[in-house]
């Protein structure tokens, strides 16, 4: 059911001899592929998928699950993309871990657990993090495997709109024909604007040199207090840095947090001890003999400089489509301004037969909508039909306490001219918060006047990250507050608060 022609015929005689001599690889996947009956060169794969993160690989296992022939290439040389390598996996790994150090320290005493002296093993919570990241990258391996989806090892370029040249990890190069080529390639740490700050891995950081760092720095700074910065910030000020976040917007916690929400976020944080500089812009970062570095600052207005003082910069503002050396302009797929992937709501690109998914293109950069759209574009090809809830994706941000919303902000309501009504409970108020000495936070809807609709659900507070299931099955469901309120909800459970809150908004809470 596929081509996969080796490129020698294209190649001189003498790299056709190296090829053969020294690139084994090739020839060796072309032959274990055809002998599962799955190559010939007159049959291409039904779907292909460029990228193996959670857009690709989720993609590619629903795609043969539909039973389509399917093939996934990544470079990586392990599946899982951005968020099981580098991302969403190691960073909740150490934010979890640094939570036990944290509260083990800080917070058991008064728990009535005593325990001796409390020292951190740096080089053992770091192999935590690589075990973890580790077992789940196999683990989609393995998923491969049972779905029977081809995992190509290697770098996808464009040969033509059915056609992928893949220059293999092990060595060697391939050709793949396919009727449907999905582009889900991901995205990348977004550099410094203007390049006034090089990221060197070591003490100048991107989130990846953040989750590798062998020892706690004395003084960090994040630039950027969106929720990777805010997030890698919070596990080492846990474990011993004093974390100062510079931010150039007046507000933390990035796209889509409700303004109240992030002030209180904010003032948590601070209790915890970081510190943060807001409306406030780095404009540069010299590292002098010794490695010390200083950041000059200014207000985002403009004005009078300030400098800051670090061990380790974490450079945290943002990322970017990766789609460099995909062969793009070869076949005709547009991108925009910012370099994404223009696609259609069908997840057309502006070439017939290529799609594309995830961080590549439109829409928040997280992993679970990529899934959504993995399954979708694999619907797609199969039967026409799939779909994606722009309106019922959650965001979560996974500090101590989490922080997590799905749907629209206050602000954004106001500016919409939408009328809304609100409805709030305090963890404080809600008896397992308090059982477990936990009561940072509030759980807060949105619920549009007339209809009692729920528009927004904005959590800060103890799981705050699986309470917001419930808000986003609410917003897919079109559900009131009404309909909430009326669900019975088990005791003692934080839920309750949700359930609270949604009373708030269509009536009056019980215990508040
Ligand atoms: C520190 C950090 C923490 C994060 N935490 C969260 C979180 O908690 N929750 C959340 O939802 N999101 C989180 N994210 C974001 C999340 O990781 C991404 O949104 C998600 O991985 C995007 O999935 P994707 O499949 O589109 O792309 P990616 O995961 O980036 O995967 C794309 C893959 O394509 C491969 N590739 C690229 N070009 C080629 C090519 N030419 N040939 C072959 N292979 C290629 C790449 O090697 C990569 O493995 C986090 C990100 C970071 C950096």
């Amino acid at each position: 059911m596929l081509s996969l022609q080796r490129c020698s015929k294209t190649l001189p005689r003498s790299s056709r001899a190296l090829t053969q001599s020294r690139r084994p690889t090739s020839l060796h996947l072309f032959q274990a592929l055809a002998a599962r009956g799955l190559a010939t060169a007159s049959e291409p794969y039904d779907a292909v998928i460029i990228g193996g993160g959670p857009g690709g690989y989720v993609a590619a296992i629903k795609a043969a699950q539909l039973g389509l022939k399917t093939a996934c290439i990544e470079k990586r040389g392990t599946l899982g993309g951005t968020c099981l390598n580098v991302g969403c996996i190691p960073s909740k790994a150490m934010l979890n871990n640094s939570h036990i150090y944290h509260q083990t320290q800080h917070d058991i005493k008064a728990r009535g657990i005593d325990v001796g002296s409390v020292s951190l093993n740096l080089p053992t919570m770091l192999k935590a993090k690589d075990d973890a990241v580790f077992n789940l990258t196999r683990g989609v391996e393995g998923l491969f495997k049972k779905n029977k989806v081809d995992y190509i090892k290697g770098f996808a370029s464009f040969v033509s709109p059915t056609r992928l040249s893949v220059s293999l990890n092990d060595g060697g190069e391939t050709e793949i024909e396919a009727k449907n080529i999905i582009i889900a390639t991901g995205s990348e740490v977004a550099p410094f604007p203007g390049g006034a700050i090089k990221i060197d891995e070591e003490t100048i950081v991107s989130s990846t040199g953040a989750l590798e760092l062998k020892e706690v720095p004395q003084k960090m700074v994040v630039i950027g207090g969106g929720i990777i910065g805010v997030e890698m910030g919070s596990v080492w000020s846990r474990l011993g840095a004093e974390v100062t976040v510079v931010e150039f917007l007046g507000a933390i916690g990035g796209a889509g947090i409700d303004g109240e929400i992030a002030k209180t976020f904010q003032r948590t944080l601070q209790k915890q001890g970081m510190k943060f500089k807001l409306n406030t812009k780095v404009l540069s970062a010299e590292k002098d003999s010794s490695g010390k570095i200083t950041l000059k600052t200014e207000a985002a207005k403009g004005g009078s400089e300030e400098t800051l003082e670090a061990d380790v910069v974490l450079v945290a503002v943002g990322r970017r489509p990766l789609t460099e050396g995909l062969g793009l302009d070869k076949v005709g797929v547009e991108v925009d301004s910012k370099g994404r992937i223009v696609v259609d709501d069908q997840f057309n690109t502006t070439v017939k037969g290529i799609k594309c998914i995830g961080d590549a293109t439109f829409g928040p950069m997280l992993a679970h909508k990529a899934e959504e759209e993995g399954i979708a574009v694999a619907e797609i090809i199969k039967s026409g039909h799939g779909h994606v809830n722009y309106e019922a994706i959650p965001s979560v941000v996974y500090t101590h306490p989490e922080v997590a919303w799905v749907g629209k902000t206050e602000e954004e309501l106001k500016k919409s001219g939408v009328e809304y009504k609100v409805g709030k409970f305090p963890f404080l108020a809600n008896s397992r918060a308090k059982t477990n000495a936990e009561t940072d936070g509030l759980v807060k809807f949105l619920v549009e006047k007339e209809t009692d609709r729920v528009l927004g659900v904005h959590i800060m507070g103890p799981n705050a990250g699986e309470m917001i299931a419930s808000a986003v099955l609410a917003i897919e469901y079109s559900a009131s507050a009404e309909d909430i309120a009326r669900t019975c909800h088990a005791h003692p459970t934080l839920s309750e608060a949700f359930k609270e809150a949604a009373m708030a908004s269509y009536d009056k809470p019980i215990h508040f």
